[in-house]
């Protein structure tokens, strides 16, 4: 495996050991979480959150998972059973659980029908139930921490964004680890920052770990895929772009740019949803908002 921004190259057992400790740096360098923690790992049936879960668990964590069914027909099927199959192997070996969450049974349809219910884009309404649900299984379930599987693309692609935009608001929270910065609010972490797509996807080939290689079909067109294919053509033409882009931000980000304390802002903007108890900045959280539209839409 040629590691071209590191400007080195590795036979399988070196590979394994260079992607477990670059996800070791990851954790310790901005303090994610300890082996006393419990950790609930959120899950897509993709590469990335698979790769991950094997990782901490390999690594001595204890991590668990929650997959999300959104109900997206053959790929969220599909995507179940290769979530399903892999949780049985780490079941057996480490004795970690899985949490299934039905978006069709809970919430009452797909989130494409949702979407359509509330007039608005299914990327969104798709992150407000995700981030909603997985707020709501690490606090009832008493995990310290929640992490997802977004890698170094990921990041620097969302950082592009975000800077083309001058999104102030957004490059303020972009990290790789969110503090629960009030009650009722899971700290989020992403431990895979340091590594590539490809290092991911080589890490499932030689690890045998059988992820979905579909996109969700509707990432079609996201600007995000955009982004994340010039900084790819800016990698091969210079490689290490991509780690110079966002762990460059990172440094500034915590030296000087933006020397503002989240969890005090937080504290002083967020209170409990009047319907759910949640966490919002308005008087009912986005999800209950949501759920009371697509109720409202829903023909009787
Ligand atoms: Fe959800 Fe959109 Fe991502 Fe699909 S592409 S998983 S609908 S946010
Ligand atoms: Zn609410």
């Amino acid at each position: 495996m040629r590691l071209p921004r590191h400007n080195a190259a590795f036979c399988k057992g070196c590979f394994n050991g260079f992607v477990h400790d670059q996800t070791l740096k990851a954790i310790r360098s901005q303090q994610m979480f300890t082996k006393d923690d419990r950790i609930v790992v959120a899950v897509s049936g993709g590469k990335d959150s698979l790769a991950l879960w094997d990782i901490l668990l390999k690594l001595g964590y204890r991590a668990d998972a929650l997959y999300v069914n959104l109900g997206i027909g053959a790929y969220s099927e599909s995507s179940q059973d290769k979530v399903l199959h892999f949780s049985e192997m780490m079941a057996a070996a480490h004795g970690s659980v899985l949490h299934v969450h039905r978006v069709e049974r809970e919430e009452g349809a797909g989130i494409r029908e949702l979407a359509m219910l509330v007039h608005r884009p299914t990327c969104s309404t798709c992150g407000t139930i995700k981030r909603y649900q997985f707020n709501q299984v690490a606090i009832q379930h008493d995990y310290d921490v929640m992490a997802t599987g977004h890698n170094l693309d990921d990041e620097a692609a969302r950082l592009l964004g975000n800077v083309l935009h001058w999104q102030d608001e957004y490059l303020e929270k972009q990290g790789p680890s969110l503090p629960a910065s009030v009650d009722g609010f899971a700290k989020k972490v992403k431990p895979l920052y340091r590594l590539t797509e490809r290092e991911l996807a080589a890490y499932c080939i030689l690890n045998k770990i059988d992820y979905v290689v579909d996109e969700c079909p509707m990432a079609q067109g996201a600007r995000t895929l955009l982004y994340k294919e010039v900084l790819n053509r800016l990698e091969t033409e210079s490689p290490g772009t991509k780690q110079v882009f966002y762990w460059g931000f990172l440094e500034k980000h915590r030296t000087r740019v933006m020397p503002i304390n989240m969890e005090e802002k937080d504290r002083a903007v967020l209170h409990p949803c009047s319907l759910c108890g949640q966490p919002t900045t308005a008087g009912t959280c986005s999800y209950c908002k949501l759920m009371a539209r697509a109720k409202a839409s829903t023909p009787h």
